[in-house]
C-alpha cells in the first residue's frame, strides 16, 4: 500500500537547523511530493529532506593498492607464524629463521633466510637484507 501524505501529517525528516533526523509536520504538499515541513523540535519550516538519504555520504578513499595489501597479509601471516623469540635488532646479534626482529626504524620483522653475516628480514613494507653476527 503506497503511503499517502497530507499537510498536517507527521513525518520523519532531516532538520536543517537541528541537523538531526526529527519528527516534523507536513506544511505543504506539491502533488505527491512533500514540499515543506515544520520541525517539531525547533519550529523551523524548511524543505523536506528524506532521512534515509543522508547528504553527508562520503566516498571512501582507498588507502592501499592491491599489491601493498598482499604484502601486508604476508607479513601478518609471517608474524603470526613466527615461533622464534622477539629480539631488538643489532648488527652483532645472531638470528635464527623465524625470529622476530624489532627494528628501530622498520618496526617488526621476521627472519626468513640466514646467510653468512646477514639475513633476510620481512618487514611490514618489504623484505630487507640485514647484517647480523651469524
Ligand atoms: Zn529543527
Amino acid at each position: 500500500m503506497p503511503e499517502q501524505h497530507a499537510a498536517g501529517d507527521n513525518i520523519a525528516s532531516y532538520c536543517t537547523k537541528c541537523k538531526l533526523n526529527l519528527d516534523h509536520a507536513i506544511v505543504a504538499m506539491l502533488g505527491e511530493t512533500i514540499a515543506k515541513v515544520k520541525c517539531k523540535t525547533c519550529g523551523s519550516v524548511h524543505k523536506y529532506k528524506d532521512p534515509s538519504s543522508p547528504t553527508t555520504a562520503r566516498t571512501r578513499t582507498k588507502k592501499e593498492s592491491a599489491g601493498t595489501t598482499a604484502k601486508t597479509t604476508n607479513w601478518d601471516a609471517a608474524i603470526a607464524e613466527a615461533k622464534g623469540k622477539e629480539v631488538a635488532y643489532n648488527m652483532a646479534a645472531k638470528f635464527q629463521v623465524g625470529d622476530i626482529v624489532n627494528h628501530d626504524k622498520f618496526g617488526k620483522g621476521v627472519v626468513m633466510k640466514i646467510y653468512p653475516n646477514k639475513c633476510d628480514v620481512l618487514f611490514q613494507d618489504r623484505e630487507r637484507l640485514m647484517a647480523t653476527g651469524n
